[in-house]
């Protein structure tokens, strides 16, 4: 669809974009709707940007992860059942702080991303899938990660490099810089890793820069064919934080934008909505084109969103059911995309699909 013809119809034809868009979601995923049961592993909350939505940021360094406790997490992790170990973190620490180079070279690295790889190494002897989502990263890093990773990540969030003026959100961080990340994006998509990006909407975007952003995001799939679901993250503003008195979306623009994404992009693309930001429209947002609700942990919170609880994975079932939709666990990588993987991997999901014949597969 064309940017000019999507704005004309959100102005004046809203219930046309929501009956093709439930359509569209409809005849590629019926009434199913995947989640993914994950522990998440915030490796640090050293970052060398600073966004102006961010209440993750810290500058202190005891907020790394160290290997005896992330071994504890993979313990628990298996004890719930989890399959995926999400492990995000800020973006480059080691640049920024001296304290951040300390303490990798402790512990015998010189990087955040080989010390990311050594702890996906650990997940995997564990028999759990790791997916990585550290912020830009070059093609030997990406290259490196692909050999542990059942799938990658990297929001885009916007398209829009206006966002990056002064007095804008992502103005002192050159890691949002959205001609690097859509770099990243593509690199893996020429190395084939399963991937994962999104937008966030509410943070200061214009609708034709919301367009602007999916139908880029489209473009990269349609020349790799890696991008295997794009999260519509709403802004949340987050207690002392520059844009902590700002208004989230509201919940037509969220409703909106699900069904704008679902038009634009190719029809294998899941699109995920965060359920614990989007608890009273869960619904709602998966009528309006989502038919993914993302990683839920059993054993540990949203630290992007703290205030923000999961579901608890039954009552999401049972509100799902009585609206008719169906529950699904899937694995960190669509089916579609596991021949990507190498047979470390392959063998570790094989076995998932042989015990859990329940899983989210190929022959759904
Ligand atoms: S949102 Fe991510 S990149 Fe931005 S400051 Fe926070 S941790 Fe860093």
């Amino acid at each position: 669809m064309e940017t000019e013809t999507i704005l004309s119809t959100l102005d004046n034809n809203k219930e046309e974009l929501y009956f093709k868009a439930k359509e569209k979601k409809e005849n590629y995923y019926n009434n199913i709707v995947t989640f993914s049961r994950n522990l998440f592993v915030p490796v640090t909350h050293q970052c060398r940007n600073r966004c102006g939505y961010c209440g993750f940021v810290s500058d202190d360094v005891s907020s790394w992860i160290k290997p005896d406790r992330y071994q504890m997490l993979l313990n628990k992790a298996k004890e719930a059942n989890c399959k995926e170990i999400l492990i995000t973190l800020g973006e480059k620490p080691e640049e920024k702080y001296q304290t951040a180079r300390d303490f990798l070279s402790k512990y015998g690295f010189d990087s955040t991303v080989k010390y990311v790889e050594n702890f996906c190494e650990l997940a995997l002897k564990e028999n759990l899938l790791p997916h990585s989502n550290l912020g830009i990263l070059s093609l030997e890093e990406l290259s490196l990660l692909k050999e542990t990773n059942a799938s990658m990540g990297l929001m885009l969030e916007t398209s829009s490099e206006r966002l990056m003026e002064q007095g804008k959100p992502h103005h002192l961080s050159p890691g949002k810089k959205p001609s690097l990340r859509l770099k990243t994006i593509s690199t893996a998509g020429q190395l084939k890793i399963p991937f994962t990006t999104g937008i966030l909407i509410g943070i200061g975007e214009t609708w034709e820069e919301r367009i602007d952003s999916l139908q880029t995001i489209n473009e990269i799939h349609l020349k790799y064919n890696h991008i295997q679901e794009v999260i519509v993250q709403n802004f949340n503003p987050q207690p002392n934080t520059p844009m902590a008195e700002w208004s989230p979306p509201s919940d037509e623009e969220v409703l909106l934008i699900l069904s704008v994404a679902r038009l634009i992009l190719s029809h294998s693309i899941s699109i995920q909505i965060p359920p614990n930001l989007n608890k009273t429209r869960i619904i709602d947002a998966l009528e309006s084109g989502a038919n993914d609700v993302g990683g839920i942990s059993p054993v540990t919170i949203d630290y992007i969103n703290p205030n923000m609880e999961w579901h608890k994975e039954q009552t999401l079932h049972k509100q799902l059911i009585d609206s008719e939709y169906e529950l699904i666990e899937r694995l960190p990588v669509y089916p579609q995309y596991e021949k990507y993987l190498n047979s470390r991997l392959r063998d570790i999901i094989e076995e998932y699909h042989k015990n859990e014949e329940t899983l989210y597969s190929n022959n759904r």
